[in-house]
């Protein structure tokens, strides 16, 4: 492979450009191959794409609703017309099945640009009122300005619309820095939306690393709001890099989601949960069931029943339609997995390692008798790893889904409706799914808690990271002297006071 192409890593006002830094190849994990090498951003590209952004943005926040949608629609139109090259760009710089690809990543991504071209339309406030008697107050929600986003490699093509597009549909411009080890369908998608009509400079990609060109965007001080999806302690640290200049931060970060079985729960149901919800992307999914919380009457039957179901799972050659699980991001990631496995001292049900292939992968893995203190039940794997512990009534479950620091999403599976509605309310958590696992929906806000970050991506709550709230407040009563001015002259009319034509001197 060889053969592979030198493509350009950034896209700024509209159009391709050579980063500056050194030579990176992109490498399809699932076969160590190249796929591509390009010329990495550093903060001279950063730069250029901030000032592209700043440009651009007066004109862009200023059109008119109906035409910001009209350009996502066309946008959602090219996607889809390309989705073909989506998905397969999208496998072989991830690693992952071309079935979730093909009928997760991709239409996922054109609901997503879909729904904000409508909702571009649909930027609410509340009513305008005299709420002094004397003046009428409303309110003008306006785009922030220029939006800085980092994106992960687990939903590149996700990630950067999640991100990119309701900042787009706001008003704001935006300067955008995939992981570089899978830019690919981000700056597809950036050269499909000048396609679509969208100015130059509105939606920039600098691809680079995270210490030079992450590092240079976030405490860029042309940036007003920084966009942030990842792991917790990055998180921290673009916070930290942003706070420099003040500058605002919305950020998604990683999840330990439980996966609460009751004693009443269809079983079923929820093994084939649990082994689709932790397995989705190779595991790689901040959402992941990964600690499944099980009553004990339930629980040998609920190992049993995962671990003959994740036996079953075809993992292979993620080109192949009926592979059902391809290969994680890279082989440092997959011995890091590999490495936590192996220093737990839970039983090892089924996996616990990497098959006999050439790729990153590693096999479907259930651990039994997880400890609460165990390093596989407190911190994130980010692999096909599945914790399996015991608990002992509705209270001890409850408790033991909110020994965790993180707060991203839940599940609880019960028949019970008083049940589910305790979980609903008691779990800690920005998503709490009962009896499923995973879905989401442009609809509905995604984002959480605690060290799972602060913010939304997703819905028109996301409105509320790229927009600022204007009071505009008219008197109408036309009155020259007005009664609050009494708290700063009382009583003495303005034409006596000194210094004044009339007053004394
Ligand atoms: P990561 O934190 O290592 O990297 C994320 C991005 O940050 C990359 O683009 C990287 O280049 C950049 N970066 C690294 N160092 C930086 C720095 N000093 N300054 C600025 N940018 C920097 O995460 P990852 O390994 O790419 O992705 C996996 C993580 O993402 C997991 O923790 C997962 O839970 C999380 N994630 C969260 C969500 C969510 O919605 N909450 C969604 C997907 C992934």
């Amino acid at each position: 492979m060889e053969n592979a192409p030198m493509i350009a890593g950034c896209w700024i006002a509209g159009r391709a450009v050579d980063g500056t830094g050194g030579t990176h190849t992109v490498v399809n994990p699932a076969t160590g191959h190249a796929v591509a090498h390009l010329r990495l951003a550093t903060p001279t590209e950063v730069d250029a794409a901030v000032t592209a952004a700043r440009e651009a943005f007066p004109a862009w926040s200023q059109a008119m609703p109906s035409h910001r949608a009209s350009v996502l629609r066309e946008l959602a139109s090219l996607v889809a017309g390309r989705a073909g090259d989506f998905a397969r760009e999208e496998m072989v710089q991830t690693g992952k099945t071309i079935r979730l690809a093909t009928e997760f990543d991709v239409p996922g991504s054109i609901d997503n640009i879909e729904f904000f071209a409508g909702a571009a339309r649909n930027l609410e406030g509340k009513a305008s009122a005299e709420y002094s008697g004397e003046h009428t107050s409303s309110i003008r929600r306006e785009a922030i300005g220029v939006v800085g986003s980092i994106t992960p490699w687990n939903y590149p093509l996700q990630m950067a619309v999640w991100k990119a597009i309701p900042a787009l549909a706001a008003g704001c411009c935006v300067v955008l820095k995939p992981s570089e080890l899978t830019p690919l369908t981000t700056l597809r998608l950036a050269q499909l939306a000048t396609e679509a009509g969208l100015p130059d400079g509105v939606f920039n990609v600098v691809t680079g690393t995270g210490v030079d060109a992450g590092a240079a965007l976030s405490g860029h001080p042309g940036i007003d709001v920084m966009t942030f999806t990842g792991s917790t302690p990055v998180g921290r640290t673009v916070m930290a890099q942003a706070a420099v200049n003040g500058t605002r931060v919305q950020l998604e970060l990683g999840g330990k989601a439980p996966f609460v079985v009751f004693d009443d729960a269809d079983l079923d149901a929820a093994v084939h949960g649990a082994v689709a919800g932790a397995l989705i992307n190779s595991g790689q999914d901040c959402t992941a069931a990964t600690r499944a919380i099980v009553a004990e009457p339930l629980y040998d039957a609920f190992v049993d029943g995962v671990a003959e179901l994740m036996r079953c799972v075809v993992v292979g050659d993620p080109s192949d339609p009926s592979t059902d699980m391809g290969s994680l991001i890279s082989f440092a990631h997959r011995d890091r997995v590999a490495a936590m496995v192996a220093r737990t001292e839970a039983r090892v049900v089924c996996g616990g390692r990497a098959p006999d292939a050439p790729g990153a992968f590693y096999l479907p893995t259930l651990l039994a008798g997880v400890g609460e203190r165990d390093e596989v039940y407190r911190e994130e794997i980010f692999g096909p790893v599945l914790t399996v512990s015991k608990h002992s009534g509705d209270d001890d479950a409850l408790r033991m889904a909110n020994d965790t620091s993180f707060g991203l999403a839940a599940s609880a599976w019960t028949r019970d409706l008083y049940r589910a509605g305790r979980a609903s309310r008691e779990i800690h958590a920005g998503c709490v799914w009962i009896n499923d696992h995973i879905p989401i929906i442009s609809e509905m806000p995604h984002g959480g808690v605690g060290a799972s970050g602060f913010g939304k991506d997703m819905s028109t709550y996301s409105f509320e990271e790229y927009s600022t709230v204007k009071h505009v407040m008219t008197d109408i009563t036309g009155v020259a002297r007005k009664p609050w001015h009494r708290t700063v002259f009382a009583g003495v009319e303005p034409a006596e006071r000194p210094g004044t034509a009339g007053g004394a001197q």
